[in-house]
């Protein structure tokens, strides 16, 4: 009798007020799905708060998550190699939305050439895209829901328009100045908004640098009289020092592309402090 119940309830429940499952893969994705989302659900993240997207590896709970899923938004197999294989594995159940390749907005290669940068997005006219993106999806998987999705995908790139147009003024004054990198995942950063990198201290994929080439990043730094360099969230600065001794390299405060530093749950604004935040760390190290 009360299995017969409860089985009725779910019924006139219907599915029309079942939010889809939506997965992410990190918080800057995260906080763009949830400002599309807005009430109807909650998406759910795969990378721990803080996790290191790079290196990242799919734990049991993880999987479980993926295999409820509807839909997967994620940057793309270059950012998370694991995430690529563990998709591949659903069979095509869930739908598959890697934003990097859905042929929108600017994408760009490593400064050494080994492929596609998958830090796209720190461009914000990819994350204006792939908001349009995003709502367009999630009303396929929940038609009832379309014009929410959409109607906040709008306002989300209302407000994304307005933030983008305070950082370009606020950079404007270190637009051209030669800057050292930590890692390079700021080349759509510094494409956008006309930023100099005159080296970065890790390659391509995160690999730890060689005494050779930070003896070559710190001659860099010195030809291009770079005036400022930065630490990373959760990478060791001792090269930084390296690199630095006998120069007239500032050193910025570190800055967090990947959302490193976060230790709360990301909220939808995540993604406008992420920018926020790594637009003020060049602005107070080379704005004087
Ligand atoms: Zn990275």
């Amino acid at each position: 009798m009360r299995l017969m119940l409860s089985a009725a309830l779910a019924a006139l429940a219907g599915p029309a007020l079942a939010a889809p499952q939506v997965v992410t893969d990190f918080a800057p994705v995260q906080s763009l799905v949830m400002q599309v989302m807005g009430d109807v659900g909650t998406p759910t993240m795969l990378l721990p708060v803080g996790g290191d997207p790079h290196h990242f590896q799919l734990r049991p709970s993880q999987a479980a998550a993926l295999e409820k899923a509807d839909v997967v938004f994620w940057i793309g197999p270059e950012l998370t190699p694991a995430l690529d294989k563990a998709i591949g594995a659903l069979g095509g159940k869930a739908l598959s939305v890697p934003l990097l390749h859905k042929g929108e907005g600017h994408t760009r290669d490593f400064a050494d050439g080994e492929g596609v940068d998958p830090h796209a997005w720190l461009d914000p006219t990819n994350a204006l895209a792939w908001l349009g993106t995003i709502a367009v999806v999630l009303g396929k998987v929940d038609p009832p829901n379309s014009a929410v999705y959409a109607a906040n995908a709008v306002a989300a790139e209302a407000k994304l328009v307005a933030l983008d147009k305070t950082l370009m003024a606020e950079l404007a004054p270190v637009r051209g100045k030669p800057l050292i990198e930590f890692h390079d995942a700021f080349g759509y950063f510094a494409d956008h908004y006309g930023l100099n990198v005159a080296a970065t201290i890790e390659l391509g994929d995160a690999a730890t640098p060689s005494a050779l080439r930070l003896a070559q990043i710190r001659q860099t730094a010195l030809e291009s009289r770079a005036v400022c360099a930065f630490p990373e969230a959760g990478r060791d600065p001792a090269f930084l020092k390296v690199v630095a001794e006998g120069t007239d390299l500032k050193i910025g405060a570190p800055q967090d592309p990947e959302a490193a530093l976060v230790t709360d749950e990301p909220t939808p604004g995540l993604y406008a402090d992420l920018l926020t935040h790594l637009a003020q760390t060049v602005v107070d190290c080379a704005g004087n």
